[in-house]
């Protein structure tokens, strides 16, 4: 089974992939935390892409596609992938069709949790203050929120199209996300 947990910054995408790990044996990727491991180990590509993810805004298709390509092949025959903040733009989208069908896969579900923007700043001001993630300040935040809302959110409609978007209400605590995320992947 491949799925996409897809949301804002803050919407928990992270946390219940890790769930999503835990309780299917998928394999998670994130590009978020793989661009992060490149910038705190200072590769060429972790220099190249630090000042971009600072800013708050999005790296380039190509390089997102090229780190999520590798780390597809590294891993055959798994349960599955759950991807976690990829894609992010229509060409990524297209990107991550196209890589599943050369293996013969394709995506399940598109689980999109949503929170509403109050809520959103909330978390990552906790977020903040908890992990000193440097992009997690308020202004950085805005402009995360705004790629967002201009280049991911047209997203739902590409989804929606091919019949693959789910939603689950992500507003409530944790264990209760995750059922409900359960439940919509039980019902098929
Ligand atoms: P995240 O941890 O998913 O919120 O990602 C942190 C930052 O990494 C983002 O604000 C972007 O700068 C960059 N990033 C992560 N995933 C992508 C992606 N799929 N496309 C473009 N940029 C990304």
């Amino acid at each position: 089974m491949n799925l996409v947990i897809f949301g804002p910054p803050g919407a928990g995408k992270g946390t219940q992939a890790k769930r999503l790990v835990q309780d299917r044996g998928l394999v998670q990727l994130s590009t978020g935390d793989m661009l992060r491991a490149e910038v705190s180990s200072e590769s060429a590509l972790g220099q190249k892409v630090n000042a971009v993810m600072k800013s708050g805004a999005l790296v380039s298709d190509e390089i997102v596609c090229e780190l999520i390509a590798a780390n597809i092949v590294a891993n055959p025959d798994v349960a599955g992938f759950i991807f976690d903040g990829f894609p992010r733009t229509i060409a990524q989208a297209e990107a991550l069709d196209q890589l599943l069908a050369a293996k013969s896969m394709k995506l399940d579900a598109v689980i999109r949790l949503v929170v509403d923007d109050a809520a959103l700043l909330d978390r990552i001001t906790k977020r903040f203050e908890d992990q000193g993630r440097k992009d997690d300040n308020p202004e950085t935040f805005q402009v995360r929120l705004d790629a967002y809302n201009t280049q991911t959110a047209p997203l739902l409609p590409f989804y929606t199209k091919q019949g693959l978007l789910r939603e689950v209400d992500g507003m409530c605590a944790i264990d209760e996300v995750a059922l409900g995320v359960a439940g919509m992947l039980d019902r098929g």
